[in-house]
């Protein structure tokens, strides 16, 4: 392929990425968005294919094997478990650019290559490179630990962590130096490996020292980190492709993260430094003993409920993802909405384990999209409705955010459901949610419990309706 198709095919491969964001920014052109996606990288791969001579063997070999593993992976992967899969692969693209830097580094026609500015700025966009990569790599891992529950949720405060951040910090800036002017005598090897030591940790200290109920914001950061570890990598490689697509990861994580925040009233720099979410000091309104007795309901009362309701409000939460019960809430929808009931869907920001994630199963059991609602556009509107349907949902609908000043979502908008009438919360037992605290909603006069798993049980109440 000639210099020129490459170039034409890199911005046509740019603009389709753009539009593939732009769709999906929305539920109903996010199809779209995803095929743009698609094409644009099948035609940035091509593209770049086509442009490289030799080697091209073990390259297809990576292809293949890589294509494989991705195509198993998302085959097998269940709903639930997309989250960890997105932490996961955010950690690859974090090793590639560690992986590139550093046979960047090693290409021996380096020094041949650069010389004087050039080379100093080649050494600093390897070093910018490595960093982010290596922070991106051992903070993905943590917080792929973290939402697979294989590391607690609660924050590793260690003592004089800013402390250590700012030494960390000072002390990359330092290597970063010396390797510079080490790299032009033909070494450097020693900062380099130094700082990626130092970067890893980094990403391990920064993602354990941020709580469960925080963790929102670290999944969409380390999404714009993998963004700029890919940007980083764009300009070692002279690849203005990924430049273009590293940035637009990079900003659109950033603007998600800063969404997240707002959506948790946190500030930004204040969950990096990490704290929020420890479950010390007694925050989150005791144990279930403390709360006083939970009222339980079964399924023929809930559909006497709710066929008796003109407003009726479904908080969906984590529990509907993992019991995949969102066809039948969908079917339990329609037959209300049938009988002239007013249903609507309140989502809250961070419901689910990653975002959008309620949107996504509401959109794949074609729940219509205009009764599916923001939690701003709704939250006035409790006191006018007669049922509330939490289903599996805990943090998201906690009044302790809003009366426990201690507690570690204290502060985070949530989803005032007891404002309304009733509120039946489906859940299979008294279990906290992903940040750990009791949740006192369950424990109002105007709450019912219906236990067990949320798909069994809106089977029940469908049979009865
Ligand atoms: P929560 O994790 O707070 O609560 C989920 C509840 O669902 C649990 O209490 C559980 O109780 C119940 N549940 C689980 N399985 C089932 C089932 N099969 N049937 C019925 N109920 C079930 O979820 P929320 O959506 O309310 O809140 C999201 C939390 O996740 C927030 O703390 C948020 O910060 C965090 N988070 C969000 C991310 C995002 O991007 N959206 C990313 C990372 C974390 P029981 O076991 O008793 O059934």
């Amino acid at each position: 392929m000639s210099e020129g198709i490459i170039t034409a095919s890199y911005v046509g491969a740019t603009i389709l990425f753009i539009l593939a964001l732009s769709g999906l920014s929305n539920q109903e052109t996010a199809r779209r968005g995803n095929l743009y996606g698609m094409i644009g990288m099948a035609v940035a791969l091509i593209a770049t294919i086509s442009g490289v001579t030799g080697n091209l063997g073990i390259l297809i070999g990576g292809l293949v094997l890589g294509g494989t593993i991705g195509l198993i992976l998302a085959k097998r992967v269940q709903m639930t478990e997309m989250p960890e899969l997105v932490a996961m692969l955010h950690s690859l693209v974090g090793l590639a650019a560690v992986l590139v830097g550093f046979a960047n580094f090693m290409d021996p026609e380096r020094l041949s290559h650069y010389t004087g500015i050039e080379l100093t700025i080649h050494d600093v966009e390897t070093y910018i490179g490595i960093l982010i990569g290596a922070i991106t790599l051992s903070g993905s891992v943590i917080a792929f630990g973290k939402l697979s529950g294989k590391i607690s949720g609660n924050p590793m405060l260690l003592p004089g962590r800013h402390f250590l951040n700012l030494l960390l910090f000072l002390g990359s800036i330092g290597l970063c130096v010396m390797f510079v002017d080490e790299s032009a005598a033909g070494g450097g090897t020693m900062p380099l490996l130094i700082m990626t030591g130092i970067a890893l940790l980094f990403g391990v200290h920064m993602v354990m020292a941020i709580g469960g109920a925080d963790m929102p914001v670290v999944v969409s950061m380390l999404n714009s980190y993998s963004g700029w570890a890919a940007a980083a990598t764009g300009f070692m490689l002279n690849n203005d492709l990924l430049i273009v697509t590293g940035a637009l990861v990079g900003s659109s994580g950033a603007i998600l993260s800063y969404i997240m925040c707002r959506a948790m009233n946190r500030k930004f720099i204040a969950v990096i430094a990490g704290g929020f979410g420890t479950t010390s000091g007694g925050g989150g309104g005791g144990s279930v003993e403390d709360q006083g007795e939970v009222v339980e309901v079964h399924a023929p009362e809930v559909a006497a409920l709710l066929a008796d309701a003109k407003e009726v409000m479904i908080i969906p939460g984590y529990g509907m993802a993992v019991a995949q019960a969102q066809h039948i809430v969908n079917e339990i929808t329609k037959t209300l909405r049938s009988k002239k009931v007013n249903v609507r869907f309140g989502i809250h920001p961070v419901a689910g384990r990653m975002p959008g994630h309620m949107n996504v199963l509401l959109a794949e059991a074609k729940v219509p999209y205009d009764i599916v609602f923001e939690m701003d556009e709704i939250n006035d509107d409790f006191p006018k409705i007669d049922v509330s349907i939490v289903i599996g949902a805990n943090d998201i609908v906690n009044p302790s955010a809003q009366t426990d000043p201690d507690s570690p979502i204290a502060g985070m908008p949530v989803m005032e459901c007891w404002l309304g009438e009733t509120t039946i919360v489906l859940k299979r037992g008294m279990a906290t949610g992903y940040a750990g605290v009791q949740n006192p909603l369950f424990f109002k006069e105007n709450t019912r419990m219906l236990f067990g798993d949320a798909k069994k049980s809106l089977d029940e109440v469908f049979k009865n309706l």
